[in-house]
């Protein structure tokens, strides 16, 4: 039990937890794969993981930048996190419904659901039987017929009882 004027043990110790596997994940990096090669001319090979392969893409294309001087030191033009990740993020064209799926007063489960049910992404047992994945397409609420986006919200049986 911690004693008045000191901070608790358990407060902590994450942050050492946390700053033990950066320094771990880093010397593993070293080991396998740089070997002593400087990271900015690093690129990985085609058997190295799709991880780490996106892992040095994203460098790459960070370097890029700071090679074409789009970051440079003077005030307005240097890198920060933000800059960083608006960089990096995919900006694609803006949809109709964006504002019926993100909108602040949406479950954040909802919003998710409706966004991927938008892309025509949702796992469906249609879809993973398709994939190999699922033995059967049949609807596990119904079992009438294959269980496709269509059914699952607009046709199947228990469509009202779901609570999403
Ligand atoms: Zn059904």
């Amino acid at each position: 039990m911690a004693t008045s004027g000191q901070s608790p043990r358990v407060a902590q110790e994450p942050s050492t937890i946390m700053s033990r596997l950066t320094y771990l994940w880093v010397k593993w990096v070293n080991q396998i794969y740089l070997k002593g090669r400087d990271w900015l001319e690093y690129s990985p090979t085609n058997n190295s993981s799709w991880s780490w392969r996106k892992v040095c893409k994203i460098k790459e294309l960070l370097q890029s930048q700071f090679i074409q001087q789009v970051w440079r030191e003077e005030k307005g033009h240097e890198y920060t996190i933000a800059r960083g990740y608006e960089f990096l993020r995919s900006k694609g064209e803006p949809v109709s419904w964006a504002k019926l799926v993100w909108h602040k007063y949406t479950i954040p489960k909802h919003g998710f659901i409706g966004w991927i049910y938008q892309l025509g992404r949702l796992n469906t047992n249609d879809k993973l039987y398709r994939l190999g994945i699922s033995e059967e397409n049949n609807c596990y609420l119904c079992g009438r017929v294959g269980e496709t986006i269509e059914h699952l919200f607009f046709d199947c049986d228990y469509k009202d009882d779901i609570d999403l």
